[in-house]
């Protein structure tokens, strides 16, 4: 079985942010910015609906993205580094891609794709993307579950848990099996329930996605 204490530290300090987001009420998704040695500089997570003092300092607007809260945090130093790397759970949106696109970095490894909001497609697209020559990997194995998890139920709980509904639909479409187990497991416990998802409780859930 896949470990949460065998994942890669920045993947780790993604997850456990993203837990806080969702945990305070805000989206599980969350973003860190590392330097050429892999040492994070900067962090920042979905802030849409909770005030909480944590890292972002974007809060409570619809501009309180992930992606955009770690770029707003970047130190001085480090804006016009071209050897960052961005760490996100979800993959970006057109507005954190584009925010992306303004600032020097120009690596994004992205946790689990997002087939509803996610704009990575545009860096093929979009010709003045495409100049920025951004290259994007996304992740496999206990990385993208463990993101899938956190973006997925935050998505489900603020749609009512509609099954038919048109994004809930795509989400399925693109993750037809991960979809599969934790839909059962949302029925079976209380886990999930918003403020008290624990980084420990994830352990479970891996184990039924394996
Ligand atoms: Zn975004």
């Amino acid at each position: 079985m896949d470990k949460l204490q065998d994942l890669p530290h920045v993947w780790r300090a993604c997850l456990e942010l993203a837990l806080e987001g969702y945990n305070a009420g805000s989206l599980g998704i969350a973003a860190v910015i590392t330097d050429k040695a892999n040492r994070i500089i900067a962090w920042g997570r979905n802030q849409l609906s909770d005030n909480l003092d944590s890292c972002s300092s974007i809060r409570m607007s619809s501009v309180a993205h992930a992606e955009i809260n770690a770029l707003h945090n970047l130190p001085q130093a480090y804006q016009g580094n071209r050897e960052l790397t961005l760490y996100t759970t979800v993959e970006p949106c057109p507005m954190c891609l584009g925010a992306v696109a303004m600032s020097r970095v120009r690596s994004i490894k992205v946790g689990c794709a997002d087939p509803h909001a996610g704009a990575t497609n545009l860096l093929t697209q979009n010709d003045y993307l495409r100049r920025k020559r951004i290259a994007v990997s996304f992740e496999g194995g206990a990385v993208e579950k463990l993101c899938f998890v956190l973006h997925y139920v935050s998505i489900k709980g603020r749609l009512g848990h509609n099954p038919h509904h048109p994004i809930l639909v795509k989400i399925k479409k693109r993750y037809p099996h991960y979809v599969h187990t934790i839909d059962a497991y949302v029925e079976s416990s209380s886990i999930f329930s918003p403020g008290r998802l624990t980084y420990d409780s994830l352990h479970s859930v891996l184990a039924r996605m394996s």
